[in-house]
């Protein structure tokens, strides 16, 4: 996914020139228009019933522009007594006999259709707002965020009018069928790290099977996703299928959770957050939950790599949104040989990362979300430093306004390290030393998590034994951050539960319903 989007764009040919990439060269990067750099920001309220409302309590929160550190704008802070009025307007929506639950399954499709047909029209709108808001290169937010939650909305518009049941021999005179069938109102609580990609693959497959939806918002990046509840009323949903609240984790996301009334709840953020979401689950119904979490994920770097082409690769999964990436390459395992020259390279291609203006159409690098955000990044590098790993470039603060840090690259980092352990989620590169091949598997599995893997090498055996010894939802070879609607993407371990895309994850937003007749006898 961000692969295939960005290898269109320039900011990957000089790589792909030194690679053996074999086709990223010849493209010739398709124009990405201006950004907006001072976007009007007319949606800030809570979206419940096609409209925007007031909070209940009067309050609100501010956004904060990462690049500048000032506020863009206050947003409405729904919370529990919002999360009430959206659960019942999402309920109402999902009644029998409600317009949604007439609806033709195609027409359902079109509506998701016409969704991403608008942010198709709201491109250059949409990806400068995401990039105010969020702080990631608007040239990312163009080709990869916007672009890709279309295409998510579109490939789950495909699936609507083709989620069927089964027929089924059954003994005696009956006849059995089954139905899948929607689940019902679908809580859906979303991370900041990427706003509009998150929600497109949340809204696809739930509103693809006929669900109702309660979306709460990251607090940090609220902006895109209200813009795009205007959209939903505009293409035409009829009023409490989508419903959007921005507001807090702790108020209104664990009224969410907890609510009796919600039939399911998708969260996508971090694993801590996750153990409360299936605790809330478990504690109120027993509402189904799917769980998209953090990650620490290893990439192999086998000796008969290509090297500059591994390098870049390993590079780009690692600092790809700031690092910002739940499936981050985030322990990079170097076999000795070639361990010296690749943590050179390395250094030498952070050393060149261009960081700044998000606007700007050379940077590859803006600032960390949140203040917070950058300030746990920097705790983390000084625990690299004090446990002894050897610390080769960046590791400070890059300016002193915004919430930049200057791409990092550690080497000599071993497995029981902090680094090597906690997700660090920002441009922080670790890279160990392996030579044993037999004991690189357990190492590589060693870890709470299981959300992805890579491997790097020619040999055919080699990256088969890996692909099946790794335990990870994703495992890559010969190449990293390939992610399609069409792919299935998810954890093992505490990396989370369900699948997020393709056909697999709509199987976490239907019921199956067996229905079973009895057939007239035959002297009947
Ligand atoms: P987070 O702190 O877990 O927050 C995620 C969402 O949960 C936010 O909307 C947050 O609200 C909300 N939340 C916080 N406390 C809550 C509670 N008690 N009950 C209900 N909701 C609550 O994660 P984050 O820092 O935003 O995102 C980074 C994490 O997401 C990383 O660990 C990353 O690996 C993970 N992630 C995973 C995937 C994947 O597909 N596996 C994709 C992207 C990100 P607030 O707005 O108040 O914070």
């Amino acid at each position: 996914m961000f692969r295939t989007a960005l290898a269109k764009t320039s900011l990957l040919r000089n790589a792909a020139v030194k690679s053996n990439l074999p086709s990223v060269a010849a493209y010739s990067a398709p124009a990405i228009p201006q950004p907006i750099t001072q976007p009007d920001i007319p949606y800030t309220g809570i979206f419940i019933n096609n409209e925007f409302h007031k909070s209940e309590s009067g309050s609100q929160f501010p956004t904060v522009n990462p690049t500048t550190g000032e506020v863009i704008t206050l947003v409405e802070e729904g919370d529990k007594a919002d999360v009430e009025k959206a659960v019942k307007a999402a309920r109402k929506a999902f009644a029998l006999n409600s317009e949604w639950r007439q609806m033709d399954a195609y027409d359902r499709g079109q509506l998701l259709n016409k969704l991403a047909n608008l942010m198709e029209r709201d491109k250059v709108y949409l990806a400068s707002l995401e990039t105010l808001d969020n702080g990631k290169p608007y040239t990312n937010s163009y080709m990869a965020d916007v672009e890709l939650s279309i295409r998510n909305l579109r490939y789950f518009a495909g699936w609507a009018d083709k989620i069927h049941g089964k027929t089924i021999p059954t003994d005696g005179p009956h006849f059995a069928y089954t139905r899948h069938e929607p689940i019902g109102v679908c809580a859906q609580i979303i991370p900041w790290n990427f706003p509009l990609l998150m929600q497109a693959w949340k809204f696809g497959p739930a509103l693809a099977t006929g669900n109702t939806v309660v979306m709460k918002l990251a607090e940090q990046t609220p902006l895109t996703g209200l813009y795009v509840a205007k959209l939903v009323a505009e293409a035409g949903f009829p009023p409490g299928v989508v419903n959007v609240i921005p507001g807090y984790g702790p108020t209104a996301g664990a009224a969410l959770a907890s609510h009796m009334d919600v039939d399911k709840v998708a969260f996508t953020g971090s694993t801590q957050i996750g153990h409360l979401i299936q605790q809330a689950a478990g504690a109120s119904n027993l509402k189904r939950v799917t769980l998209e979490l953090g990650g620490k994920s290893p990439n192999i770097i086998f000796k008969d790599a290509d090297l500059d082409y591994a390098v870049e690769q390993a590079h780009f999964g690692l600092f790809f949104n700031q690092g910002q990436c739940c499936c981050a390459g985030s322990r990079i395992f170097v076999e000795d040989p070639i361990y010296d020259e690749f943590v050179e390279r390395s250094v030498e291609r952070a050393k060149i990362r261009k960081v700044g203006n998000p606007f700007d159409f050379t940077t590859e690098q803006g600032p960390q979300v949140d203040e917070e955000q950058m300030t746990k990044i920097l705790g983390l590098i000084d625990s690299g430093k004090s446990e002894g790993a050897k610390m080769c470039v960046g590791g400070a603060r890059h300016g002193d306004k915004g919430y930049f840090i200057e791409p990092t690259v550690f080497a000599d980092v071993k497995d029981h390290m902090r680094i090597a352990r906690e997700e660090i989620f920002g441009p922080v590169q670790q890279i160990l030393k392996f030579s044993d091949v037999h004991e690189l598997i357990e190492r590589a599995n060693n870890t709470e998590y299981g959300l992805a893997a890579a491997v790097f090498t020619k040999d055919l055996d080699k990256a088969n034994l890996f692909a099946q010894g790794l335990r990870a939802g994703t495992v890559w070879i010969n190449c990293y951050d390939v992610l399609n609607a069409q792919t299935p993407f998810g954890g093992y371990k505490m990396s989370g539960q369900g699948r997020e895309n393709s056909e697999y994850a709509l199987r976490n937003y239907y019921e199956v319903k067996c229905v079973i007749t009895k057939m007239p006898s035959k002297n009947a």
